[in-house]
């Protein structure tokens, strides 16, 4: 089909021409001098993306799902118990890598649609007295669900409670595009993939590490080989890596990195409030309804969208994609076939959001939904031009 595809699932996202760009270039030694100055500064880079100071960050070829369980190999040891926070697909993924190390999950369980409530928490660990709990796991912005929890409000319960656990928090879909403070939160591993807010095509599993859970690494007994971080922080002080690694899509972070320092992380993260403001207008204009009923909890990387009931939501992807060639997200887990998402993340000004509800919009008329053409385009046009 003619014209820019209208990639408008919550990642992979579109990525930039500047990084495709950085990307096409001839590759280089992978223990060169040229390559240690890459890797230094893409290190750099994304400590100040994490807001992290005092930590160190460890790349791997791979994705999140990689990333998770690289969190889990390098800090927890079979037999040791978790506070697994439960509330949509990804949470769930999360808990499954640590059980298939023999982690033994204490389920939090949450409604999909619902955050972290950092209260639950906090009695959880208060009744933990013998501190058997080593750490505790949540997605920071669940995927499934549109719904960003309170890392922040999680570690204060954790202090209140007197708990050593360790804070183990999944940024995929929120880093470099929702707030993100590793070192104020108090969040000991943060991980993480590149095809999100970052901008890059898929390949990269990315973590963020504090000083505790390095000490954790030290005593940690899960196996593991690939997913070791120790080789690889020993090594990239050395501009380098124990395997062959992603080059070209280093060469993008590096070039993502500057897109997002140019563009200034605060204002990154406004852009993405704005826009997911706007597209939760059109979708309530448009008589449909949000799974996330908490306000305060509303993603601004996706909005998960309650299919009308007698519709499923999954035939309506598919049919967006024949039709129009626009990619929504599908359902997932228990919300399979009753949501649908819009991604709006990433490399994405306001046009590109109109352009993305349009379709929506005459997809579900043509679906089916009954839906009036045009109102939730206008909701969306009269919050992006009112004064700010
Ligand atoms: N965690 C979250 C919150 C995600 O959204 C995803 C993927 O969308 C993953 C983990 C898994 O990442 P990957 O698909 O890169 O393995």
């Amino acid at each position: 089909m003619p014209g820019r595809p209208f990639l408008q699932i919550p990642g992979p996202t579109l990525v930039p021409d500047r990084i495709v760009r950085a990307m096409a270039q001839p590759i280089i030694d992978h223990r060169g001098p040229r390559f240690a100055m890459l890797v230094q500064e893409c290190l750099t880079g994304l400590k100040d993306i994490f807001q992290l100071q005092r930590g160190h960050i460890v790349l791997y070829p791979g994705s999140g799902t990689g990333a998770w369980e690289a969190a889990i190999v390098n800090t927890l040891s079979p037999g040791d118990r978790v506070l697994a926070c439960v509330n949509g697909h990804f949470a769930t993924g999360f808990a499954r890598t640590a059980t298939a190390y023999g982690v033994e999950c204490d389920r939090l369980e949450l409604p999909y649609g619902a955050g972290v409530p950092a209260a639950e928490v906090e009695e959880r660990l208060r009744r933990d007295t013998t501190h058997e709990i080593r750490a505790v796991l949540m997605v920071h912005n669940e995927t499934s669900t549109g719904v960003t929890s309170n890392v922040s409000a999680v570690r204060a319960a954790m202090d209140r409670a007197g708990h050593p656990a360790l804070l183990l928090v999944d940024t995929v879909s929120s880093l470099a595009s929702i707030d993100f403070r590793l070192d104020e939160w108090g969040v000991d591993v943060a991980l993480t993939g590149p095809q999100k807010g970052l901008m890059l095509p898929p390949g990269m599993a990315i973590l963020a590490v504090s000083e505790r859970a390095i000490a954790a690494s030290e005593k940690a007994k899960c196996p593991r080989a690939y997913w070791d971080w120790q080789p690889v922080l020993e090594r990239n002080r050395r501009g380098e890596f124990p395997y062959t690694p992603a080059t070209m899509l280093l060469f993008g972070l590096r070039e993502a990195i500057a897109l997002i320092a140019e563009e200034g992380l605060v204002n990154v993260f406004a852009r993405h409030a704005r826009l997911a403001e706007a597209c939760r207008r059109a979708v309530r204009a448009l008589g449909l309804e949000i799974l996330c009923r908490d306000p305060a909890e509303h993603s601004n990387t996706l909005t998960a969208v309650v299919m009308p009931s007698g519709f499923d939501s999954d035939e309506f992807v598919r049919f967006a994609a024949q039709r129009l060639d626009l990619s929504l997200g599908i359902g997932l887990g228990v919300v399979k076939g009753k949501v649908f998402r819009i991604g709006h993340l990433g490399n994405l000004n306001e046009i590109d959001l109109l352009g993305g509800l349009a379709g929506v919009e005459m997809m579900l008329k043509e679906f089916g939904v009954p839906v009036r053409l045009g109102a939730g385009l206008a909701a969306a046009q009269e919050f992006l031009t009112a004064p700010r």
